[in-house]
């Protein structure tokens, strides 16, 4: 059977919905092990522990230089254990990392996995959705950065004690580029848009006002995302872009507002589980991918939405 590293670049108090989902694939391989480029706390070992993870490797190297430590801890991790698959992340610094050390380790890479089966065959979604497809590596080593929402999350019932490795780093390796300056942007109180499980997205129909959207998505618990009108308008930050270009999403549950549904706004939501789109148009695209449609103006639809599930809240 194959076995299995997930690498880290860091993990808060407790890992997040989307390592814990790593966690849970990589369970299902031999020997699954967790390198990460910074030192866990208590709280998440025991975390790994509950997925069955036996080792974790580690080294923090504050002084080098962002990329680069990362690089070195999981080439390091690799060559330690021989894993025959890599776990990663799917934001674009892991989809990054891996494209690194792929081509250091003659090794493939395969991007917005869904599942990996036991013979190492990943799954993802093409063409917008429209094709499944199976990949398997034509090299030794597969390299998957997993889609948030993908696996269901689903610790082992164990709790076995992780044994913790300081890795030893080969020399730093001297990257062509370095970050010279770096702002971190305001947090918000909202789930991370790829990994939320309800996102609700505007459009041009929201007309340069997203409170109606927010009041939404602030009643569900949900992320903010939109189109590539929206962003372009400057109405929303291109962090919330869906689509082609923008942000890939799957939650459970995904509300279009004023949304045409172009092809490229499709691409990056209609693996969605269920799709609600408001829209005055009945004859807009989106409805086509609708699992429930309303035919209306969002700016009195949305708000009586939100009031309705509080009340069912209260
Ligand atoms: C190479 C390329 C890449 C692209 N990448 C992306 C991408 O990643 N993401 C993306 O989104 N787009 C992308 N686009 C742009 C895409 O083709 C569309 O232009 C864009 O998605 C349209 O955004 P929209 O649906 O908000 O606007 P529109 O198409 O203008 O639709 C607005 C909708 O709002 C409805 N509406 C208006 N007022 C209301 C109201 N009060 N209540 C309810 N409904 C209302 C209208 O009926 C209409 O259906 C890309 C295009 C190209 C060429």
């Amino acid at each position: 059977m194959s076995s299995a590293l997930v690498f880290f670049s860091h993990v808060s108090t407790v890992p997040s919905k989307a390592q814990r989902e790593l966690l849970t694939l990589a369970s299902r391989f031999e020997n699954p092990t967790v390198a990460i480029a910074s030192v866990p706390g208590e709280e998440a070992l025991k975390v790994f522990g509950s997925y069955g993870i036996a080792t974790v490797l580690q080294a923090e190297n504050p002084q080098a230089s962002f990329g680069t430590h990362e690089l070195s801890v999981l080439d390091a991790a690799l060559q330690h254990t021989d894993a025959d698959l890599v776990l990663l992340e799917n934001d674009s610094f892991s989809r990054e990392l891996g494209a690194r050390i792929a081509v250091r380790r003659n090794a493939a890479i395969v991007t917005d996995v869904i599942d990996v089966s036991a013979d190492l065959i990943a799954t993802k979604d093409e063409l917008a959705g429209g094709y499944s497809a199976s990949v398997k590596s034509a090299t030794g080593v597969l390299i998957a950065t997993v889609k948030p929402n993908s696996i269901e999350d689903a610790p082992l019932d164990c709790q076995d004690s992780v044994e913790v490795k300081n890795l030893e780093l080969a020399a730093p390796l001297v990257p062509a580029v370095s970050i010279v300056a770096a702002d971190q942007k305001e947090a918000s109180d909202r789930p991370a848009l790829s990994e939320a499980r309800i996102v609700v997205a505007g459009g041009r129909g929201v007309d340069g006002d997203f409170s109606a959207v927010e009041d939404l998505a602030d009643a569900l618990g949900a992320a903010i995302g939109a189109s590539r009108a929206a962003t372009d308008a400057g109405w929303i930050s291109h962090d919330a872009q869906i689509g082609q270009t923008g942000v890939t999403v799957s939650p459970q549950l995904y509300i279009s507002a004023g949304i045409s549904g172009a092809i490229q706004q499709k691409a990056g939501m209609q693996t969605s589980k269920f799709i609600v789109a408001v829209n005055k148009d009945m004859d807009a695209p989106v409805f086509e991918i609708a699992d429930l449609g309303i035919v209306g103006d969002l700016a009195k639809v949305l708000p009586q939405a939100a009031a309705e599930i509080r009340r069912r809240q209260a």
